[in-house]
């Protein structure tokens, strides 16, 4: 999937960056990618968030995004709910549910070898 940025993020949510600053916003740009970053919960453990991209799809809401909980410099970081490793988000496909387009939730590894798909 092609992901346009920047990202709408469901909630408020603290982005640290590479030099340990944190930042609370509810916006993913293109710049807070390049320069790499770890999401946090509110106690400062890693954690994860959801949004929508700035595409047109899904009757211009975007395409849904899920489990992010990172970026380095050259794509947002997803984890695998399956195999819990961190990925780049290349190596999650798309989906097309009744409502709307969105990122798979598990990574093209465990769909190969859960679903044969
Ligand atoms: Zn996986």
């Amino acid at each position: 999937m092609h992901l346009q940025l920047p990202l709408r993020l469901d909630d408020p949510t603290i982005l640290q960056d590479p030099h340990g600053t944190r930042t609370t916003t509810q916006t993913v740009t293109a710049t807070d990618v390049a320069a790499g970053f770890q999401v946090l919960d509110a106690a400062g453990h890693p954690s994860r968030v959801s949004g929508y991209d700035a595409s047109p799809r899904n009757d211009h809401r975007g395409a849904r995004i899920t489990n992010i909980v990172g970026a380095d410099a050259n794509s947002l970081i997803k984890r695998c709910p399956h195999c819990k490793i961190r990925k780049p988000f290349a190596d999650f496909g798309e989906e097309r549910t009744t409502n709307e387009l969105r990122d798979q939730s598990y990574c093209t590894e465990c769909r190969t070898l859960a679903f044969g798909t």
